[in-house]
C-alpha cells in the first residue's frame, strides 16, 4: 500500500480520486495578520472556508493541494481544523515562496555566508517532508518554489537548487510557479535538471497564461507537467484562449501531461475582496468542473482524457512513476 501525506494524515494512494493540483485555502502572511488586519475574524474565515471547500467535494472533487508555502503565510494547522470539516483531502506543501530575495532568516546564512552553514533551506524543506511541519505532525507532500518575471534572482536561484535538492534527497515531486511571457519554465527546467530533478515530476505553474502553444509544447517535450492552473483568473488571460491552448494541447497528444486547476483561494491578503469580486468575477474553486470540463465534452473530448487530466496526472505527479494503481473514474 502506497500512501500519501494529507494534512489530517498520510492517507492510501488510491483515495486520491479526483485532483485540484494547484489551488490555495489561505494566503496570509501573519506578520501582516498581527499588525495590519485588526479585522481578521479566525472563526467566521475557518467557517467562510469550509463552506468553500465543501463546495468543491460536492463538485466531485476528492483531493486539493495547496500550494501555499512559506512567503504566502503557510498555516497548516487552520488548514487541518478546515479540510476535518469539509472532508476533503487536503495537501501541504513545502519550499519558499518570492520574486527575489530571500527572507533575512535565510539571507545571512548558508554555503560562504557570514554565517557559513550547509544550505539551511535544504535542511527545512526536507524536515517539512520527512519529520513534519513544525511541531504539528502534519507532512508536506511536494515542493514549491517560483521564478517570475524577475528571473533568477540569487535568492529565487538558492531556493530552486535547495527545492531540487530536497526532491533528490526525498522523491517529492516539484511545483515551480513560473512565468510563461519570460518564459521562466525553461530555467527551472535547466537549474532541476542540473540538480537531478526528474522533469516528469516538475509542474510548471502558470503556463497557462500563455497562448504561446509552441512554448507549451517544447516544455511538455522535456518531460514536465504544463500547469493550465488558473482558469477564471481571465484579467490575465481570457478564457476563451484558456481553453483554445487546452484544446491545442490534447489535440497534440500532451493530455498526459496537463495539470488542470484554478489557482483560487478562501481568503487572500494580496487582494481587496471588493475589488477582486468586481475584477476577477470567475476567479473560484467551481471553474474546472463547472466551466471547461462541458466545454471539452462539447468539444468531444472523451471522458477518459478528462480522467488523464484530473486523476491519473496528478497521481502520477505525487507518488511517482513506480505506483501502479488503478485509475479511478471521475465522479
Ligand atoms: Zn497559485
Amino acid at each position: 500500500m502506497q500512501t500519501i501525506n494529507t494534512v489530517t494524515g498520510p492517507i492510501d494512494a488510491s483515495a486520491l480520486g479526483t485532483v485540484l493540483a494547484h489551488e490555495h485555502v489561505f494566503v496570509l502572511n501573519e506578520d501582516y495578520r498581527l499588525n495590519f488586519l485588526p479585522d481578521w475574524d479566525e472563526e467566521a474565515q475557518v467557517a467562510h472556508a469550509v463552506q468553500r471547500l465543501s463546495e468543491v467535494k460536492a463538485l466531485g472533487v476528492d483531493t486539493l493541494l495547496d500550494v501555499s508555502v512559506p512567503g504566502m503565510g503557510r498555516h497548516v494547522e487552520r488548514v487541518r481544523r478546515v479540510a476535518e470539516q469539509a472532508e476533503l483531502n487536503v495537501l501541504a506543501a513545502t519550499g519558499l515562496f518570492t520574486y527575489s530575495d530571500l527572507p533575512l532568516q535565510f539571507h545571512y546564512t548558508g554555503p560562504g555566508l557570514g554565517f557559513d552553514a550547509p544550505e539551511p533551506l535544504v535542511e527545512a524543506f526536507v524536515r517539512d517532508l520527512t519529520d513534519g511541519i513544525g511541531r504539528t505532525g502534519i507532512k508536506a507532500a511536494a515542493l514549491a518554489c517560483v521564478i517570475e518575471a524577475e528571473g533568477l534572482t540569487h535568492g529565487v536561484e538558492r531556493i530552486v537548487r535547495a527545492v531540487g535538492q530536497a526532491s533528490v534527497a526525498t522523491g517529492a515531486p516539484v511545483i515551480v510557479h513560473t512565468n510563461p511571457h519570460t518564459r521562466s519554465g525553461l530555467i527551472a527546467q535547466r537549474i532541476l535538471s542540473e540538480e537531478g530533478v526528474d522533469l516528469r515530476r516538475v509542474m510548471l505553474a502558470h503556463s497557462g497564461d500563455t497562448g504561446d502553444v509552441e512554448h507549451l509544447r517544447h516544455l511538455a517535450e522535456a518531460g514536465s507537467l504544463v500547469g493550465l492552473d488558473r482558469f477564471g483568473v481571465d484579467l490575465l488571460l481570457p478564457h476563451a484562449t484558456r481553453m483554445a491552448t487546452l484544446l491545442a494541447l490534447i489535440d497534440a497528444g500532451f493530455a498526459d501531461q496537463l495539470i488542470l486547476s484554478q489557482s483560487a483561494f478562501c481568503y487572500s491578503d494580496w487582494f481587496d475582496p471588493a475589488k477582486m469580486a468586481e475584477l476577477a468575477p470567475n476567479w473560484n474553486y467551481r471553474q474546472i468542473h463547472e466551466r471547461v470540463l462541458p466545454e471539452l465534452r462539447a468539444h468531444g473530448v472523451p471522458e477518459e482524457t478528462l480522467t488523464t487530466m484530473l486523476v491519473d496526472v496528478p497521481r502520477r505527479f505525487l507518488l511517482g512513476a513506480n505506483e501502479q494503481g488503478l485509475p479511478t473514474p471521475i465522479r
